[in-house]
């Protein structure tokens, strides 16, 4: 769970009102939980409400409703910016006496190696050094 600033917590909002529940496409089981979709795969979809808090599900695999565990929840914003760019702005800032993380130049994406969520192009994921945060 992390703390969502006010603008975060209403885009989640504005776009959760945005969603077609009818919809085959991950997006709708994750509204059906109240929760964005983050990062949606054949047996596992990642979701974040608007109160901070994550959590995975898929019904087609017969996963429950469940807490994201904590060291998902930076990867998860990571791939969620691929659809909502804004949710950069929940990603932890560098602090300026730490250096960018070499796996992946500080951007949280690495290209070839060292991938823990794929990026929905297959083209490279998650930095696994950093886990996402790109420090
Ligand atoms: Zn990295």
């Amino acid at each position: 769970m992390i703390d969502i600033p006010q603008k975060i917590h209403y885009k989640i909002l504005c776009t959760l009102a945005e969603i077609d529940p009818y919809s085959l496409h991950f997006e709708s089981e994750a509204l059906s939980h109240g929760a964005i979709g983050l990062m949606g795969t054949i047996f596992l979809i990642w979701g974040l409400r608007p109160d901070g808090s994550f959590w995975k599900f898929d019904a087609s695999s017969g996963l429950p409703l469940t807490p994201l565990e904590p060291e998902c929840e930076i990867p998860a914003l990571r791939i969620g910016t691929e659809r909502y760019a804004w949710l950069s702005d929940l990603i932890p800032r560098r602090p300026w006496h730490t250096k960018d993380c070499s796996g992946c130049d500080g951007t949280g994406w690495a290209v070839r190696t060292g991938i823990i969520v794929l990026r929905t192009d297959g083209q490279g994921g998650v930095c696994d050094q950093c886990r996402g945060k790109g420090w």
